[in-house]
């Protein structure tokens, strides 16, 4: 007698990122939202009856893509100020619209739409640091995907919190209210050093290590933090946080792209990750992260697309692409950071620095199923040597097909199951009449 099964997927290839390579003529089977099962095909069949079986000529099944670093509600302001400098464009024209404009609704449809973007181009996770979180976790779960709710803390008032100490009770209120969605998982989210005070750093390592939680935090983005940091604390951004035993293996730093090699070691002796962001760090003329030093030392790395008005998009492809050719050109050595490596940043390794390992980034028995189906059929595509190199340095996120999320259905043939994109248009042209007026 077979065994049942709810979804049996036949893909060309099967690219696990663990094991690393690629599975040819493998079938994956789906049970309760969860991964069943990896084998042959042929023995696949004859070993399960599946509800269902989608047959995936031509694709490559990957895990779904983990977004390691992002401000979804972002995307309302993609275009919005172009070809700045980090602190031009946060003091002259993201904070002013921020402070004028974000709200619950303003979240909630800016969330959707970086949703439905992320989606449709295979990332099924993502690691959020906006206002409003609650806003943001329901959006995520409208959309039906995975995602860490960032715990958001600045010292400065905003439309969302007054102060840091009430920042910090409503993040810690929505988790309450939501610890229980499975699809839902929390960090904190200090903004950055130079928005956070000592007192509340403090506050946030002690929860970190009660609650087991990851802190997300913007690191060493610029040259500009750096002085500032040392002129008002007499230390870096990276000295004064370890001093405050900030830094350990729930710490993921975002950008440090300025880093001394002694920063570096001190980031691996902790066991810190890090959130690479090359093009925001490209478009805002930030500079170029040493990630060959960092995979060299150790460290744990994942990809971030960061908000979409720094970016401009939510593309977990170009970023794969930009971070490998970025790493070997500026180490001198085309053998840095190689094509698997860079998927698996997307993948596993974000998964982990996202304390998610166990569940996801891998296409594994056990693991949930977040899996995406990369069509390597386009004459682009020809021909096919190796499916994970083409991953990174050919296809793109218009060549996703199929995704799924815990088992349901997101992206059905490129089209988007659940969500209505005309309305989703509408919701972006709306709130772009708000911000120009
Ligand atoms: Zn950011």
């Amino acid at each position: 007698m077979k065994a049942p099964a709810d979804l049996l997927l036949l893909p060309q290839w099967v690219v696990p990122v663990e094991p690393e390579g690629t599975l040819t003529d493998h079938a994956v089977l789906v049970q309760n939202g969860r991964i069943l099962d990896v084998l042959p095909a042929d023995a696949a069949q004859a070993r399960y009856a599946a509800a269902q079986t989608v047959a995936l000529p031509g694709r490559a099944l990957i895990p779904g893509l983990v977004n390691l670093h992002g401000h979804a509600a972002m995307t309302l302001m993609r275009g919005f100020a172009d070809d700045l400098p980090l602190m031009a464009w946060l003091n002259g024209h993201i904070w002013p619209a921020e402070k004028k404009h974000v709200s619950e609704a303003f979240v909630r449809d800016g969330t959707l739409l970086a949703a439905a973007e992320m989606l449709a181009g295979g990332v099924t996770c993502c690691n959020d640091m906006y206002f409003f979180p609650q806003a943001a976790g329901e959006a995520f779960l409208q959309a039906g995907m995975r995602a860490t709710l960032g715990m958001i803390v600045l010292e400065h008032p905003s439309a969302y919190a007054m102060d840091a100490d009430d920042y910090l009770a409503k993040g810690l209120a929505l988790r309450d209210d939501l610890k229980e969605e499975p699809l839902l998982s929390f960090a904190f989210a200090p903004h950055a050093p130079y928005t956070i005070a000592d007192a509340t750093f403090d506050r946030i390592n002690t929860l970190a290590e009660q609650l087991s939680l990851p802190i997300h935090t913007h690191i060493h983005e610029t040259t500009d933090e750096i002085r500032d940091s040392v002129n008002q604390y007499g230390v870096r951004p990276l000295e004064r946080l370890a001093r405050l035993g900030l830094l350990g293996p729930n710490f993921i730093g975002v950008h440090a792209v300025h880093v001394s090699d002694a920063e570096i070691d001190l980031l691996a002796q902790h066991g810190c990750h890090v959130a690479h962001c090359p093009t925001s760090n490209l478009k805002l003329a930030s500079g170029i992260a040493p990630v060959a030093k960092f995979a060299a030392a150790g460290i744990n790395l994942g990809l971030g697309t960061d908000g979409a008005a720094s970016n401009n998009r939510l593309d977990l492809f170009a970023e794969m692409r930009l971070a490998a050719l970025l790493a070997k050109g500026a180490s001198n050595d085309a053998a840095a950071l190689p094509a698997a490596a860079a998927l698996k940043m997307a993948t596993l390794d974000a998964a982990r620095a996202l304390n998610l390992d166990d569940r996801i980034g891998s296409i594994a028995p056990g693991k949930r199923a977040d899996l995406v189906a990369v069509d390597l059929q386009a004459l682009s595509s020809q021909p096919v040597f190796d499916p994970v190199s083409h991953l990174v340095y050919v296809a793109g996120r218009a060549d996703v097909t199929h995704v799924w999320v815990d088992g349901k259905l997101k992206l059905n043939d490129r089209r988007l199951v659940g969500l209505d994109t005309d309305d989703l248009t509408a919701r972006a042209a709306y709130w772009r009449t708000k911000l120009t007026a």
